[in-house]
């Protein structure tokens, strides 16, 4: 009670006490007419503050009295309070139903989960995309709903920075998606979305560049053989006399679109298989031994070679990828350096896996150019990349055989300085010393 009231709620028993005193007086007893005052003052109260404690406990079918004084002002402050919180009330309901209305319309499965990965709420997307029943499926751990490994891997690693694919275990025509958003005290939301409309159209693809480039092979191979015999005609007295240079020509571009059909297929066939598996244990220092042989033969001596190789580091992976990793690497620094330049391939390991690099002291990559080498068909100079036999896609295949090996490639160049490639794979995939099949012949 501010000091106002307190001041009015004294006043205003002073006036009962005078009333008391007043009519007491008359039958000459004045202390007794104020105690009776004063006594029903205390009772007024006494009723009030009942009212007030039976409104308390249920506003909606107790009215506060209506009178005025203190107690007037206590309840129509009450009753003020009471009506803001009504209308925020309100306010706040509309807006959780335009919020459900909303994530209700989403095509896409949002599920909100505890700090467990229980399931708090969903929306109808995600009752259709995953099954889920109300009520049942409330408090439901995600993991036990959706089954496949790719998503328990996801959900236990807690990097949520990207998407994983899963089946659907409702239908596996359906792929699904999966995004989880951490927000709040521990609490999550899962976006779910079927992707198998997408899936079914990046095979297409796929598989039209598969078919494509295999189709085109017969043909070409016909042309090649006769151009050949041709070719071999036109230098002799014959009628192809006087043809040499165009059949040679003919023949360098049909052997340019072999190397680039054959370039497509590796790419496609890349595309479609993903393994993740360790495959054979490869004995990287020998294999890298014969892609230096090659180099030396592809650059004629025209670069110096320099090999740094750790000679017990072998890596866990397919052996036609991780040669065409190397071929392509050493092949590029070889094309993109002129004469007398210097080409450093390096093979070692460390605590963060094993790692292989060529760099070189060639013509650099712009920094603009740097991000979209890897891209399909991208040169940064197309004529020079056509004229020394590029397909284009040398990046591609490296970065795809890498993505199956679950290593990263890593770019480094300055124009008119050099590159460095650099290919880093997981300590998983590394592995030292002498195979088990050597130990055993060691030990006969
Ligand atoms: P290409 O068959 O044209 O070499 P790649 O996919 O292997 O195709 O390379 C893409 C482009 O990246 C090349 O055309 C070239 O411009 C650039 N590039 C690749 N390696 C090097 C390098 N070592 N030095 C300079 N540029 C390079």
């Amino acid at each position: 009670m501010s000091r106002s009231a307190l001041v009015r709620e004294l006043i205003r028993a002073t006036l009962w006490a005078a009333i008391g005193a007043l009519i007491g007086s008359r039958f000459g007893a004045i202390w007794v007419g104020v105690s009776v005052m004063l006594v029903l003052r205390l009772f007024l109260h006494l009723h009030y503050m009942a009212s007030l404690r039976a409104w308390l406990g249920s506003p909606k079918q107790v009215a506060l009295p209506i009178t005025g004084g203190t107690w007037g002002e206590i309840f129509d402050g009450l009753l003020t309070l009471q009506k803001r919180n009504r209308k925020r009330k309100k306010k706040l309901a509309a807006i959780l139903a335009e919020f459900q209305a909303s994530t209700e319309a989403l095509p896409d499965g949002a599920v909100v989960l505890g700090p467990n990965g229980e399931i708090v709420w969903f929306n109808a997307a995600a009752q259709a995309l995953l099954g889920l029943r109300l009520p049942q499926d409330l408090g439901l751990r995600v993991p036990n709903l959706v089954r496949a490994p790719s998503f328990t891997e996801y959900f236990g690693k807690g990097d949520y920075s990207h998407d994983v694919e899963a089946q659907s275990a409702l239908n596996p025509q359906v792929t699904l998606a999966f995004r989880i958003i951490p927000y709040g005290n521990g609490q999550r939301l899962m976006i779910v979305r079927d992707i198998s409309e997408l899936k079914r159209m990046e095979t297409a693809r796929r598989d039209f560049v598969a078919n494509a480039s295999h189709e085109l092979r017969t043909p070409l191979t016909v042309l090649r053989g006769y151009l050949d015999v041709m070719e071999a005609e036109s230098r002799g007295e014959g009628a192809l006399n006087g043809w040499h240079m165009p059949l040679a020509e003919m023949r360098s571009q049909a052997a340019r679109m072999e190397m680039l059909i054959a370039d497509m297929l590796k790419l496609a066939r890349l595309e479609s298989d993903v393994v993740l598996s360790r495959q054979d244990l490869l004995d990287v220092p020998r294999m890298l031994a014969q892609s230096l042989e090659e180099a030396k033969a592809m650059s004629k001596n025209a670069h110096r070679f320099e090999f740094e190789v750790q000679a017990d580091l072998r890596l866990f992976g397919r052996d036609t990828e991780v040669q065409s990793i190397f071929t392509n690497l050493i092949g590029n620094a070889i094309q993109y350096t002129p004469p007398g330049g210097i080409i450093r391939v390096r093979w070692w390991g460390d605590d963060k896996g094993a790692h292989f690099s060529v760099a070189d002291t060639g013509i650099g990559i712009a920094e603009k150019d740097i991000p979209r080498v890897t891209e399909r068909f991208y040169r940064v100079d197309v004529g020079r990349s056509r004229a020394s036999g590029g397909t284009g896609l040398g990046l591609s295949i490296v970065k795809h055989a890498l993505e199956h090996h679950e290593g990263k490639l890593a770019v480094d160049s300055e124009l008119g300085v050099g590159s460095t490639f650099t290919c880093h794979f997981p300590p998983h995939r590394a592995h030292r010393g002498a195979t088990r099949s050597e130990m055993r012949a060691q030990a006969h």
